[in-house]
């Protein structure tokens, strides 16, 4: 599929576009590894040394929300709501308990297509080319009976968080590269970095405009071939994530099986190569990214036209692109 398409989002064409930036700022880029993902954090500012300072600065936040939300790492508070899992609330960081109830707050948007206690699922699907088998459907079933949101219990006055039943557990695996993302911007902007972007494998949120003065450009792949890019967007002091199932998958007589699973079926997500969501915060991104893709093309962009500034653009298993509302093509010919 030959595409030579503009992809021009209207919103996003604000009054922040060709800010000049004073001429010899420079831009610094480093890549590393966080949250076992890659990062690549960028940032403007007026010479190299201040640049790599900043970055320091984002990594250690970055590695500060990685000890809270860390199912791995066994003091995070994370795993210390999970070991509690039907035995008793346990008291959090007012920071962790903001970042489940807006977790819970997508389930109920999205009908619970994302869902933190995705983490309870018994883990019968394996994208590292070890599944022999497709999964029986009684053991797919049997395999989500411990998720659900609605068991999460949140007490504002307390700050607690219950899981009520044995056995569940949350995880950050679809919303936590999102909200490190913005809080590493957020940390930065309050520190007068003019303009920056993180960007955590794809997920990513910039702020201000490249050393030249010309806006963040945002390609979006082509779910077959990740070297060729469909288009480009300008993403201005706004947010994008991506996921996509050109990564992992596991295929079963002819039939591809995303790693991203439907919570609430247990079967995983078909259907859909890749979606990105375009928004304000890059940790709605993340976690809408992952839910429109369990929910399909079609529900997935009503849902997203419901929502004020957000946007998506999904690129179905035939590699045809669909759109939101508000993402407006041309043909560039
Ligand atoms: P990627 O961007 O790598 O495609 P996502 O941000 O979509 O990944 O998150 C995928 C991860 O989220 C999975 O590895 C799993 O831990 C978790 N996950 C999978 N399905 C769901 C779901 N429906 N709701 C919440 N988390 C999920
Ligand atoms: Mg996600």
């Amino acid at each position: 599929m030959k595409l030579s398409n503009i992809l021009l989002v209207s919103f996003f064409l604000s009054l922040f576009g060709g800010m000049a930036q004073e001429s010899n700022d420079v831009s610094v880029t480093k890549a590393l590894e966080l949250m076992g993902s890659r990062f690549e954090i960028t940032v403007v500012a007026p010479n190299e040394d201040i640049g790599y300072i900043n970055i320091d600065e984002a990594v250690s936040e970055i590695k500060r929300i990685e000890k809270m939300i860390s199912s791995w790492d066994e003091n995070s508070e994370t795993s210390l709501i999970n070991r509690n899992a039907g035995i008793k609330p346990v008291k959090v960081s007012k920071e962790l308990f903001s970042l489940i109830d807006r977790a819970v707050r997508v389930s109920e948007i999205t009908d619970g297509a994302f869902d933190i206690t995705y983490a309870s699922a018994d883990k019968i699907w394996r994208f590292d080319g070890s599944m022999s088998r497709m999964p029986s459907h009684d053991e797919i079933t049997q395999s989500v009976t411990k998720i659900g949101y609605d068991r999460i219990k949140l007490d504002n006055e307390n700050q607690t968080v219950f899981l009520t039943q044995v056995g569940m557990k949350i995880g950050f695996g679809a919303i936590g590269k999102g909200y490190a993302a913005d809080k590493a911007k957020e940390l930065l902007v309050s520190k007068q970095v003019k303009a920056g972007i993180i960007n955590a494998s794809g997920d990513l949120t910039t702020w201000g405009t490249k050393a030249d003065g010309g806006n963040w450009m945002v390609g979006i792949s082509n779910p077959l071939d990740k070297s060729k890019v469909f288009s480009w967007l300008p993403v201005v002091e706004s947010s994008v994530a991506t996921s996509g199932n050109y990564e992992k998958y596991v295929v079963f007589q002819g039939k591809k099986y995303s790693h991203i699973i439907d919570p609430r079926t247990g079967y995983p997500t078909s259907g859909v190569n890749s979606v990105s969501i375009f928004a304000k915060k890059v940790e709605l991104c993340d976690a809408l990214a992952t839910a429109v893709f369990v929910m399909g093309r079609d529900t997935g962009l009503h849902m997203i036209n419901q929502l004020d500034g957000v946007e998506a653009v999904v690129v179905d298993s035939e590699n045809k692109i669909h759109k939101s509302s508000g993402v407006v093509f041309e043909q560039n010919q």
